[in-house]
């Protein structure tokens, strides 16, 4: 069942949980995490990265196919629009959520940007995330990983201004893989929750620890964006079988079977299972 970003989310913060969303790059890794939301009875959303599979709008119909048979809630969400072309792009494919990312410009420029892709956005009944503050990267994590973190009052104002969905709050995590210790800032996490009426999400879910992303899902996160360490589940799958002869034959079906366990594993850490 396809649906837009506010059906799962909304219903996540009410009861305090967080729902995984999974990138997604090719038809094995998709059907994978359909499977594993099947398999725990779960919402689950499919993240798909213009950098990662270019072509959005074939791939992105491949994706809102399989959700629509599924018995599962789906949202199948651009993750990281990153030019006002790659939103417009996700419109036309179907995309039932969009992410527009504006976060490395002003403030007062993202604002704009951002309520306009909304107004846009909502006429279709499509929702957007975006995100405040600026998520970096793990490798330069020692560096500037405190550099950015999401203003109170400056989120205030921008979903009041930008009327998004959903907001990518900057509280310690980074992309990709993390030089130096991840450390969440809880304290900040919870005033952003008691200040703002929309979901939260955490960009750079990989590598923070489970204890860090249980607590999150607890504590007013609704929404934990996951890369890294689903592919790095899927070859550590592959590469503990044995694949001589014609067992070569599994090599996708093996990087899914690691992709789905790692999604199912958090699927319950977040407390997700059976909702
Ligand atoms: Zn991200």
């Amino acid at each position: 069942m396809l649906v837009n970003m506010n059906e799962l989310l909304h219903k996540a913060k009410n009861e305090g949980y967080a729902i995984p969303a999974t990138n997604i790059d090719n038809e094995h890794n998709l059907r994978a995490a359909i499977a594993a939301a099947e398999n725990r009875k779960s919402p689950i959303i499919l993240n798909v990265t213009p950098t990662a599979n270019p072509d959005i709008e074939y791939f992105g119909r491949i994706a809102q196919d399989l959700a629509i048979r599924s018995p599962m809630k789906i949202c199948v969400n651009l993750d990281h629009g990153k030019t006002f072309s790659d939103c417009i792009h996700g419109l036309r494919a179907g995309f039932t959520n969009i992410m527009i990312d504006r976060s490395q410009l002003p403030f007062d420029e993202n604002v704009k940007e951002v309520k306009a892709f909304v107004a846009i956005a909502h006429s279709v009944g499509v929702t957007v995330e975006a995100e405040l503050g600026h998520v970096g990267l793990g490798d330069k994590y020692e560096h500037d990983g405190y550099n950015a973190l999401t203003q109170v009052e400056e989120a205030i104002r921008f979903v009041k201004e930008t009327q998004v969905d959903a907001l990518a709050v900057a509280i310690g995590t980074a992309h990709g893989v993390y030089k130096g210790k991840p450390e969440i800032r809880f304290e900040l996490l919870h005033t952003l929750r008691d200040a703002l009426s929309i979901p939260l999400v955490l960009h750079g879910g990989s590598g923070t620890g489970d204890e860090n992303l249980a607590r999150c899902a607890r504590e007013g996160i609704n929404k934990i964006n996951l890369s890294n360490d689903l592919k790095r589940a899927a070859i550590e799958n592959l590469v503990s079988k044995d694949l001589s002869g014609n067992e070569v034959y599994n090599l996708y079906l093996l990087l899914a079977e690691g992709f789905k366990n790692k999604i199912e594993h958090y699927i319950d850490l977040f407390d997700c299972s059976g909702k």
